[in-house]
């Protein structure tokens, strides 16, 4: 998952359960902003950057057994899909990076 996301949570500034958008790259959370007060939380940039690291080896290294599961229990529909996400994984990987450096 990445990119940015419409939630309602409650606000720890205003108080109210209202939208908030909530931006994430990767399986990371970056911040997260209420729609009625503004109010902003993001994650410490330094804490951010080692997490991201952290969580982008640990992806690339279980991809192969990940793509081998999808394989076993959806042959056809991962044969189907495998060459659409090939061709859009350089995308999605560009558009999670823009996440993680519109935050920094
Ligand atoms: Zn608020």
């Amino acid at each position: 998952m990445s990119g940015t996301v419409i939630v309602q949570l409650t606000c720890s500034q205003c108080g109210e359960f209202t939208a908030h958008t909530v931006v994430y790259a990767g399986r990371l959370l970056v911040s997260s902003e209420c729609s009625r007060c503004g109010y902003i939380i993001r994650r410490e940039s330094h804490e951010l950057r080692s997490d991201y690291v952290r969580d982008l080896e640990q992806r690339v290294a279980s991809k192969p057994h990940r793509m081998w599961l999808r394989l076993v229990e959806h042959p056809i529909r991962y044969a189907a899909r495998l060459p659409t996400s090939v061709l859009t994984k350089p995308i999605r990987m560009s558009d999670e990076l823009k996440s993680f450096l519109r935050r920094r």
